[in-house]
């Protein structure tokens, strides 16, 4: 027994300093609990062809080993050197008026896949103009390999296989990595990533009060008296004069000043999804054109500007298409 095991290490050794120039080969030390079988089939390859690899006469190995998987036969034949970033990569820096499903169909991809390739991103629609993306060849999470964290671990964790990954990331051998590399895990959903997302997407979303007042008027058909009627297209919350209007939710201004329909001094601003706030009869205006606010932010200071019969806030909520919706359905 002692013999067979000096003999199988000899066999090791003696193959040992042809490694260097040997091409398609992972080079995998063996670790406790390694046996040809497993090693293999981790590197979806058979266990002749890892024992005719290393010239072993039987399946005998040892922690210490280093063994030679021919990895690179399975994968389709020889690969480039590693790269620093997965090949097919590109950045890309954000633009003016751009949304992340914007430039996602620019590349003919998906918006997960640009959430995969970026899953550290601090909002899905309030990215700032400038921000760098990395745009993915195809759909897959990236990951950065932490210190001390095994590759193979990682791709069981996702179910991938190491010949898959190493393709993805013009890798030899799934080992060729070291700490701090960003690796890309194609087909792999960045599920964490878009439910934090989409937390936070909510959280943008929702509509505080500009201000705290008595409601006047609601939304909807109002009888001006004497036969006449009209829509009301928000509500009415009335307010001393001078008293500061927060912006109900975070956008960018894209009107601010004297309206011709009766607003007085008016304030619109967009929000990311493309719906608008519209805050009316100001008597003095806090932003201008293309200042983008935080919720609660001053807008202005209520007055009775415009066709007013006395202070109040005018506030309109216009879904994205335009139409008036009543604010008191996304008010809190
Ligand atoms: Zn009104």
């Amino acid at each position: 027994m002692l013999t067979k095991l000096i003999a199988a290490c000899l066999v090791l050794v003696a193959v040992l300093p042809s490694i260097a120039s040997a091409e398609a080969y992972a080079l995998r030390t063996v670790v406790p609990g390694d046996s040809v079988g497993v090693i293999a089939e981790r590197y979806h390859v058979t266990v002749d062809s890892v024992l005719g690899a290393n010239q072993l006469e039987s399946s005998l190995i040892r922690p210490g080993d280093v063994l030679r998987v021919p990895y690179v036969a399975a994968i389709g034949g020889p690969l480039g050197e590693s790269v620093a970033t997965p090949p097919g990569f590109r950045w890309y820096s954000l633009g003016r008026g751009e949304t992340l499903s914007s430039v996602a169909s620019r590349f003919g991809l998906g918006l997960n896949a640009l959430v995969g390739a970026n899953p550290d991103i601090s909002s899905l629609d309030r990215l700032p103009a400038g921000y760098e993306l990395l745009v993915p060849p195809s759909a897959g999470l990236v990951v950065r390999l932490g210190e001390g964290e095994s590759v193979l671990d990682l791709l069981a964790s996702y179910g991938l296989d190491p010949a898959t990954f190493a393709r993805a990331n013009g890798l030899r051998s799934p080992f060729d990595v070291v700490p701090g590399m960003l690796l890309f895990l194609p087909k792999v959903v960045p599920t964490d990533a878009l439910a934090r997302l989409q937390k936070v997407r909510e959280a943008e979303n929702r509509y505080v009060w500009p201000i705290h007042g008595r409601l006047t008027s609601y939304f909807g058909p109002r009888n001006l008296g004497m036969g006449t009627s009209s829509f009301h297209r928000g509500v009415d919350i009335a307010a001393p004069s001078g008293t500061p209007v927060g912006a109900a939710r975070g956008g960018t201004v894209t009107f601010a000043g004297w309206s011709t329909q009766g607003y007085g001094n008016l304030v619109r601003i967009r929000h990311a999804d493309g719906s608008e706030a519209w805050y009316g009869h100001f008597s003095s205006i806090s932003v201008s054109v293309g200042q983008y606010v935080n919720q609660g932010d001053r807008v202005g200071r209520v007055g009775s500007t415009g066709l007013s019969t006395g202070p109040h806030l005018h506030f309109e909520v216009h879904e994205s298409n335009g139409n008036a919706r009543d604010p008191l359905a996304v008010l809190p």
